[in-house]
């Protein structure tokens, strides 16, 4: 992977800007063909070439985004190193260098304050999270949320020493879902029992993202004395725990997912999270992780709009067949419901972007949902 770490931004203390006004880009003069020049209404005003973008693609020159949310985007600088993992074919596969640079560039566990984290925003957190392929987002978010999160929240003194500083070294798995109870937590049947000073540990987590290469694990089971759910912090090599990888996972696949088995894992006491009860403690957690992917998935979404339009721009495909006689009607129909099917799926999507705003007629796009209704459905074929 290359490292582009001289991508960091310096200046921590750039006030806080409001995004700048939006400037169109310059519009490109375009080569009028020949036959373009017959025009099929002579009365209406000409209008000129000048102001229609030219079918050629150019990327946007876009601002760069740290220009928008400073100083919360003192840490995305390095994050953008990260940011080509959203194309690259890396992203099939997971390389547990990524990893170890996501530490040392402070992107695991940023919101922490003092132990060797970073100490940023949530909204640095999640505009780190938009940049990062969705396969190395689920282990940074694990690693970040699901995992330093629970240490700092309801660790003791001792753990939080002990494990934060190292996690981006070490790499860490979350153990909630088990194969008999995934959105209904609370019937968890992994289960730990006090003897001798020590808890033991049984039961089986799945869909465990990074278990089979996690150092640490951090384990919710009930109580067999008193039914609660807790946090235990297990450590790989610990006799009785086996962490199987699940194969054939064709989703996130440059994360790595598999199951947790504890056949008496016997688990010293100072490796209980001792401020986590009930069903709290895993909530808190999964909501820091809720909050990553709701800035995540926008990302991915980001590059598919780019992607997209970018690969449509440089298509030319069956040239010009309506002007050469060729086009058949059915060919004409199909375009038709594509494009109003299409264009009325968009418009409503954008329309939803700008909240309240958007059935505003300041605004346009609800007038354009609405004419798009008309379209799909006049002149047939939809
Ligand atoms: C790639 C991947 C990584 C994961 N990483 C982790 C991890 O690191 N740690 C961890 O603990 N877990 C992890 N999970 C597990 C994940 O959190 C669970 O898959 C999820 O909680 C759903 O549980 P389930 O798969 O048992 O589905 P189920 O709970 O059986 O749900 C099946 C379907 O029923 C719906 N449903 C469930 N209950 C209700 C209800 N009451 N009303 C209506 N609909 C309902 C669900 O929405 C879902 O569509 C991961 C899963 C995947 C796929």
């Amino acid at each position: 992977m290359t490292n582009k770490k001289d991508n960091i931004a310096t200046s921590s203390s750039d006030p806080v800007d409001s995004p700048p006004p939006y400037t169109p880009l310059p519009s490109q003069s375009r080569e009028v063909e020949p036959n373009e020049t017959t025009r099929l209404y002579p009365n209406v005003p000409k209008h000129s070439y000048s102001s229609i973008p030219t079918p050629t693609y150019n990327p946007p020159q876009q601002p760069s985004i740290t220009a928008y949310y400073q100083p919360e985007t003192v840490i995305l600088g390095p994050a953008v190193s990260i940011f080509d993992l959203r194309s690259e074919p890396a992203v099939t596969w997971f390389d547990r260098e990524i990893v170890t640079e996501m530490g040392e560039l402070g992107l695991l566990g940023p919101t922490i304050q003092g132990y060797g984290c970073s100490g940023v925003s949530s909204v640095a957190y999640g505009l780190i999270a938009r940049e990062v392929e969705s396969g190395y987002r689920s282990t940074m978010s694990v690693q970040s949320s699901l995992v330093m999160h629970p240490i700092y929240a309801f660790g003791s003194e001792e753990q939080k020493q002990k494990y934060l500083p190292r996690l981006g070294e070490i790499i860490g798995a979350f153990g909630l879902t088990e194969p008999n109870y995934g959105s209904d937590v609370g019937g968890m049947q992994s289960y730990s029992q006090k003897k001798n000073g020590v808890y033991i540990l049984n039961g089986s987590k799945t869909w465990i993202t990074n278990s089979p290469i996690a150092d640490i694990l951090i384990v919710w089971a009930k109580s067999k004395e008193d039914h609660k759910i807790r946090g235990f912090i297990l450590e790989k090599g610990m006799e009785g725990l086996s962490t199987a990888t699940i194969k054939g996972k064709l989703s996130l696949r440059a994360s790595i997912t598999g199951m947790i088995m504890m056949d008496n894992v016997e688990v010293p006491e100072e490796n209980l999270l001792p401020h986590a009860e009930g069903l709290k403690g895993p909530f808190s957690c999964l909501n820091n992780a809720r909050f990553g992917i709701a800035w995540g998935v926008l990302g991915a979404s980001e590059f598919c709009l780019a992607k997209a339009r970018e690969y449509a721009l440089n298509r030319n495909q069956f040239g010009r067949l309506k002007d050469l006689g060729k086009l058949a009607p059915e060919m004409i129909s199909l375009v038709k419901r594509n494009s109003c099917g299409k264009a009325l799926e968009i418009a409503r999507s954008m329309r939803d972007v700008l909240g309240g705003n958007g059935i505003s007629d300041e605004y346009h796009i609800i007038r354009h949902e609405q004419n798009l209704c008309t379209t799909n459905t006049y002149e047939g074929i939809y």
